[in-house]
Parts: C-alpha cells; structure tokens; sequence
C-alpha cells in the first residue's frame, strides 16, 4: 500500500529538473505553470497533436497547491458536464501513468457522501437523479452498509450515503509529474527553474514571453500559474477575481482497525460536518473547509514562496473536528501525525475560470482550479479542444472565465472566492441568493423597488428583483427545494401581467452595439436568423462552426448601418469574446450592457398605459408586433421595442440609466388606474414556460444544436451563416434528442433543472428548467428527451427528491397558443 502523503508532501521529485536545456525561440503555446492544471493542459494539446507546445516552471513542477493536495479525487459536482469532466479526470489517471511510466498512486476505493440529516438526503437524491441520465454509477447504501465498508464510522449519525464507484484518492505529485511526462511522450516539452518575467503582445498577435533564459515567441500563452494566477495576469493587465485560500487536513497515527482492514477502506465526504476524509497508510487523512475562511496573501503571492506550508491554526477548525471525531470516533482516538496547512486557489463561485480571456488576443487562462486532482484532467481535455478545434465539446460554460466581467474586481473577488471556499461542503438550495459581494451593481431602481418590498438577486454582478413582497419586512424566504413563500406572490405578478399590466426592469439583458458600412453584413455572417429592416426586430440562434448553440439574440435595426442585439446577460462578456474575435474593419463593436437599463411593460393593458407617456402612435396598426422605435416615453429618450418574454402584449423600453427613475416614475403614474404592478425574474420565468420559451444557459447552450433544441425555426437557410454545414447535417441526420415542454402532476414542489426524465423506469433525458406556471395553475418543465419520446401526448415520469411523477408532453404552448394575445 503506498503512502500519497509522503510522496506528495515530503519528496518533491526533482529527477525531472530540466534547468540546463535550450529554450526554443518558438512555440506554438505556452503554458505559464507547472502545477496540475498547468501540465494537464501540455498533455492535452500534445496528445491532440500540437507538438509544439512548451510548458515553463519557476522552480520544479508542484511548486505551487499541486504538492501539498490531499489527493482526494470524486466525480460530484453542482453541474452535471463538470461532473462528466471529473469522472473523465478520473479514468484518465489509468492513461497517463501507462504512457509516462510514472505512477500516480492511484486508489479506486469507492466512495461516500453521507447524509446526515433529511435535507441532505432530500440534497444527494438530486446529485442520483443527474447520475442516472449521466451514466455515473452512483448508489444510495444504508448506514448500516457504510459501517460494513467502513468500520472507523459511527453510523447511527447518518440517513442514508451516497455510494460512488469511481471515487478514491492517489499521489498528488505522482499524478502532476505522469502528466508533465506524458506531455512529452506525446512531443511537448517543459522547462523548469524558469519563471515567467514578462509577457509582450507583439502586432501580429504572438506573445514574447520573457525568462531569465531567454524568450519564447508563441502564438498562445495560457496562464495556469495556480497561487500566482494574479501575479501573471498582471503582467498583462489581467485582474482574476482568483483568492488563494489556507487549508487544513491532518494524518493520524496508525490506526489498529485501518492497519488490520482486509482492503483499503473508501474515501467519503460528510457534508454537515463539512469534512473529507481517506485512507493514508496506516492511518487517516481528515481535512475540512472551516466556517470561517482566511484568505492567504491577499495583496498577492510572494515569488519566493516555495514548498512551505503555514503555520496551522486548530482553534479554526476545532468545532469541525469535534464534530468529526463523533462521528468518527477512531480518528479522535488516534494522535494526530502531521496537521497541514496550505494555501490554494479559489474562484468567486467555486469552479475553475477558463477559456480565452476576453478583450485579449491569444491569451489563455486556466485558474481558480479549487479541485486540480478531480477536475485537471477535464480542464486540460477542455482546453485543448479550445484552443485546437476552436471550440470544446461540451458546454463549459460553468468553467468559462467569461462568465465574469469588469464587475469581478479584486476585492470581490476576494469576498466571494471566501465566501465559496466556507460553502465548499454547504449546499445552495434554488431558491438561495448569497449573501457575500452583493450591491456590486445597482440601478437607478434599487432603493425604490427594495422599498416596495422586491427580493433581490443578482446576475452578472447587477441586482435584480426576484419577486416583491408586501414591503421591505416582508421580503423574506427560507431556503427551500420546495415552493416557497414567495409563491403566492408571484401568482400576483402574474395575475397583473396576464390581466393588466407589469413593469419589470430589463437592465440585466446584455446589448450588444454594431455600427458600420459592414455591419449588415457582418450579422448576416454571424447570426444564424434574419437580420431586419430598419425598425424592425428579428429572433435568431446564434451557432458555432461545429452547429452548436451559441446565443439566441434579438437583433434591433436601428439604421441601416445601425444595430443592437439583446441577448443574455450572463453571456455577455462571451458574446463580446465571439463577436470580437473577427470583426471586420468595416464594422465597429461595443458591449454596451451597462449605457442601456429599463423597463419592460406587459399585459393586455400595457398599449393603453405606454400612449399615455409617449406621442408616438402605439396603436397596433402603428407598431405592430417586432416593431421598433427610437422615439421618447415618459418624456425620456428610448429605444422602444414590441416585444415581450412574458408572452402577452408588450414593450421593451430601453434608457439611458440616467433617465431610468424619470421613466419608472412615469410609468408609475399612468398605470396607477390601470392596476400596474412591479414584477421580478419569478414571474417572468413562470409566464415564458407556459409558452415554451427556453432561456439561455439552461435550455440553450452549446450542449445543443438548432434542430435540437428547436431554435432551427429561426434560421434563414437561404444564406450562409457560421455553422450553416454542421447545422444541414443536423437536419438532415435528424435530431437524437429534442426539446419538449411538459406539465407534471405533482403538488407542493416543482423542478429546478438537472433532474432526471424516466420512461419505465429507464432515463430518457433531464430537465433544463422548470418551475410553477401560476396561470396555468401547474407544475412544468421543460428539457431534452430522445426523439422517439419527443412526441405530443407522451407520458414519462420525473424524478424529483427521489420520487417520481408523471408527466406529459405538450405539443403547443399552454398559453396562447396562437400567439394572438402578443400579436393583439
Ligand atoms: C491542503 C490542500 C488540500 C487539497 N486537497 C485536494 C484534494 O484532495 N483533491 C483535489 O482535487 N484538490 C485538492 N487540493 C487543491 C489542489 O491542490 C489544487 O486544485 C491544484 O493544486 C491546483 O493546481 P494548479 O496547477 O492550478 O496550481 P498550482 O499547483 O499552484 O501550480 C501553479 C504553478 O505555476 C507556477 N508558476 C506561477 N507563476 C509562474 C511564472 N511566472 N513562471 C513560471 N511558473 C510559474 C508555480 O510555481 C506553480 O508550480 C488541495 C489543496 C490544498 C492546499
């Protein structure tokens, strides 16, 4: 049996010290750090077939988190495709210890998630939903059989664990080094004792990367520089909102029942008692993410900062001990070996932070890897398909670093990396806001709608209104998987948007601004739809070249040189990365998310209060459905749009933040008497199921492609347009799965996303959304089944909390079906 922690943490390799080599002078990537990440990605690319690809270390490889890891390595995670990539990490350690000659210490013991109280059961029979549609192999075992394969545990703590095959533990810098020399069998090469210095962007795009040996002329960069993320990206002007953070795990003693256990005993997570626990040697490895979090070098990582460790501080995590040694008690018992402390890396949501960073040319990141051992593998398969193919092949888009913006400054990223690292064992329940880093952005809007009672969320770093209450003390919410108490008052909202009118801020959609002799065209190139006339607005999907989904986007002309396309706010940044990739010099671009916020009115009394506070003609024969106008209402310059995500009569109006309040007020005014509401994102959410409309980054994303996801309606197949070729294939070859919206009989609770969708007990796909249609008076969802359960009128069964429910397939949108009420 061998010793990981001996390995990893006291005998640094340095056989493969490579500081006496040449440097090239080119390369076609270089990788900026030789941690796990860092070498996962040299692999990859090699292995892929970019031979030419350099990896450089200041001092040896693992000199950053890599050496000191626990080496705890399992596939669960809160999104389904980085639970893919780390059960992909996982098989992948087999590969790279055969190919390198190398071993990685590797131990599939099998692990467990304990569950030690209802909510956590209720927690992990969601985690066994996503497993089934998954194909992870992933079981719930009784206490009783957790005390048989693992006699160190008190089980009478515990309802119920969730047992996972593929779980183990292996030697952390064993598996760092069979990375770095399987990266060479395959051709690439790395250097260590050669610290970045600098990094130039020369006019043709290539970075001059400066060493103490000499510089390296590449066409990439990629920065995988661990502890020192933000120390190389500002040698270019990057701010990662990345926070090293200190970490304890502790070695016991021998242990007699370990010692004497026929087989190495599994590794297992106990959420509530917020610790991770393993086999080592002999003995025990406990380690645990403490309450309260202390984030390490703050101000930056020192460059001299090497294989050390901190000093521990066991006060901080005495009540997780505590609590652990009941539960299990043989750990108590025993004498504590080593007690280690050390710093590692944390992003503001807990995931890892990569992909190209936008606004810059041919650089790379690979940052705020919290767990390298589990999902290093999946980062480095993910990046190279990236950075050779031009896209990954699947959505990775909870790892994308786009997925922050300009709002994700330093210190935020410091409070929430902090806040993730406390909650690393805490689950988040769907209906939970965190509370850490909020207020970064506000609106105009804020204090008023606070002060009508709205509960704010957050998206992209802005407030939102959730839902409103009937005053501020009265904006509350315990979080629930259940529906819950905000219930009922969105059943108001809606009642006021499908029987009057509503107003809800849309400052959180992302515009996206073209200008340009060329624009039209440039569009026509991008945008899978129809680009309009002047005052005219289209739907489109946007596709990558491989066909996937990559936007659905509501394009305004507002010239004939003139554009704006609406689109997600999360994506914006993204979005901002793909249309900047290629512009033409004839076409001029702008995120210009932030210069544009308002208000969208809807409900069938939305006409009559909007030509109250506005000269413009507003008749339906005046504007007419997907019309637009650049015109004035409530006395306030604004691009007027009739369109609206609620399904019912209504306008999108869009200001300047700086006449936001003027617009609300005036609205306010005029539809008092009408029985205007404010409404948030809940209602919003219910009232677009009842039409069947997905929403990006849940049912559309790039896990797709047009046909699937039935956004192929959209597209001008007269035209070329990216992805136009994978896209005929598709259509041609026919859509495996599709995209249905169905009603589900169950009461008192609804789905979020991710469940799973069974037909006899079989799972035949998973959720995407879902939630109560107040006006409908239901329970839907919507998501991807295979085809041949695609049809109308299909009964399948979906599992929420462990239990299943039937459900059936709508072939037409609940509400309106005919569009007329939009139309009106
Ligand atoms: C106590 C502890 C326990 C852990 N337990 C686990 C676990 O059980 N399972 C798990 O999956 N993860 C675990 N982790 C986390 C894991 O260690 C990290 O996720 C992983 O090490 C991140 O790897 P990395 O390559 O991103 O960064 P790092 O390991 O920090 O590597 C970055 C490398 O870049 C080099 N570098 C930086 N700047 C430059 C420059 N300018 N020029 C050249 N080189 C540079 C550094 O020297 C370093 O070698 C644990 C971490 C700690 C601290």
């Amino acid at each position: 049996m061998s010793d990981n922690f001996a390995q990893s943490t006291l005998n640094i390799h340095k056989e493969e010290s490579t500081g006496d080599k040449k440097l090239p002078s080119h390369a076609k990537a270089v990788i900026i750090g030789g941690g796990v990440v860092g070498c996962s990605i040299l692999f990859h690319l090699a292995k892929f077939g970019w031979k030419d690809v350099v990896l450089l270390e200041r001092d040896e490889l693992t000199s950053g988190s890599s050496w000191h890891a626990a080496g705890q390595i399992h596939t669960i995670s809160s999104d389904p495709n980085i639970s893919r990539l780390q059960s992909y990490t996982i098989d992948l350690y087999k590969e790279i210890e055969e190919t390198s000659g190398h071993s990685v210490g590797l131990h599939i013991t099998g692990g467990f998630y304990l569950a030690s109280n209802k909510t956590w059961y209720d927690y992990l029979k969601r985690e066994r939903s996503k497993a089934r549609y998954m194909g992870l192999n992933q079981e719930f075992i009784s206490p009783k059989e957790v005390a048989e394969r693992h006699p160190l545990i008190d089980p009478k703590h515990y309802h119920a664990a969730l047992w996972d095959d593929q779980d183990g533990d292996l030697d952390p810098s064993g598996a760092t080094y069979a990375f770095a020399k399987s990266a060479r069998v395959h051709g690439a090469q790395y250097f260590t004792h050669t610290p970045v210095t600098g990094t130039t962007q020369r006019a043709d795009g290539s970075w001059d990367v400066t060493t103490p040996r000499g510089v390296i002329n590449a066409e990439h960069i990629v920065n995988c520089g661990g502890l020192w993320a933000r120390e190389v990206g500002h040698m270019q002007g990057i701010n990662l909102p990345v926070q090293p953070m200190e970490h304890h795990y502790l070695i016991t003693d021998k242990i007699d029942a370990v010692a004497n256990h026929p087989t190495r005993l599994p590794a297992g997570i106990d959420y509530e008692a917020n610790i991770y626990f393993r086999q080592e040697r002999q003995g025990m490895l406990l380690g645990t993410y403490e309450p309260k979090g202390t984030p390490w070098k703050v101000d930056g990582t020192p460059w001299d900062f090497g294989h050390e460790l901190l000093q521990p501080d066991l006060d901080r995590i005495a009540d997780r001990l505590e609590m652990s040694f009941e539960r299990i008690p043989a750990i108590g018992e025993a004498g504590i070996k080593d007690m280690i402390n050390g710093p590692f890396t944390f992003g503001p949501d807990g995931n890892p932070m990569i992909g190209p960073v936008p606004g810059m040319k041919n650089y790379w990141c690979a940052v705020g890897v919290m767990a390298g051992f589990c999902q290093g593998g999946g980062v480095g398969l993910t990046m190279a398909e990236w950075m050779i193919d031009g896209e990954p092949s699947i959505d990775v888009w909870a790892m994308d670093v786009a997925r922050f913006g300009e709002f994700a400054t330093p210190d935020w990223g410091t409070v929430k990396s902090t806040e993730n690292y406390e909650r690393r064992f805490v689950m988040t329940f769907p209906n939970e806001t965190l509370p850490k880093g909020r207020m970064q952005k506000t609106t105009a809007l804020y204090d008023r709608l606070v002060a009508k009672g709205a509960r704010m969320g957050q998206g992209f770093g802005l407030e939102n209104a959730l839902w409103f209450a009937d005053g501020p003390e009265d904006a509350h919410e315990e979080p629930t998987f259940e529906r819950n108490r905000s219930h009922d008052y969105v059943a108001r909202e809606v009642k006021a948007v499908r029987e009057a009118v509503g107003g809800i801020e849309v400052a959180n959609f992302a515009k996206h601004e073209f200008k340009g002799a060329g624009a039209r065209a440039y569009l026509d190139r991008v945008l899978a739809g129809y680009v309009p006339k002047p005052g005219r607005l289209t739907l489109t999907p946007m596709l990558t070249p491989k066909g996937k989904l990559y936007g659905d986007l509501t394009v305004a002309c507002l010239g004939e040189e003139h554009f704006m396309l609406f689109g997600s706010g999360a994506m914006q940044e993204a979005h901002r990365r793909w249309f900047e990739k290629d512009l033409p010099e004839d076409v001029s671009y702008q995120n210009v998310s932030d210069d544009w916020h308002g208000i969208a009115l809807s409900g069938p009394k939305s006409r009559q209060l909007l030509q109250r506070i506005t000269r413009e003609d507003v008749s339906g024969e005046a504007l007419k459905f997907r019309d637009l106008r650049q015109t004035f209402v409530g006395g306030v310059p604004v691009i007027l749009n009739r369109i609206s995500f609620s399904g019912e009569l209504g306008y999108e109006i869009y200001c300047k933040p700086q006449y936001l309040l003027r617009l609300a007020e005036a609205i306010e005014e005029a539809g008092a008497d009408l029985g205007y509401r404010w409404y948030g994102a809940r209602a919003l959410m219910s009232m677009r199921l009842e039409k069947g409309w997905g929403v990006w980054t849940l049912d559309f994303r790039p896990d797709f492609d047009a046909v699937e996801s039935g956004m192929d309606v959209f597209i001008n197949w007269k035209k070329d347009f990216v992805g136009k070729e994978a896209a005929l294939q598709a259509r041609e070859a026919g859509a495996s799965r599709k995209l249905v919206t169905m009603t589900i009989d169950v009461d008192g609770i609804d789905v979020s996303n991710d469940e799973a969708i069974l037909k006899d007990g079989e799972a035949v796909g998973y959720i995407s959304s879902g939630g109560y249609a107040h006006h409908a008076q239901k329970s839907m969802a919507m998501g991807y089944v295979s085809a041949e359960h695609a049809a109308a009128g299909t009964r399948l069964q979906v599992e929420i909390l462990g239990e299943m429910y039937d459900a059936e397939v709508l072939g037409a949108p609940i509400y309106d079906a005919n569009g007329a009420n939009m139309r009106a």
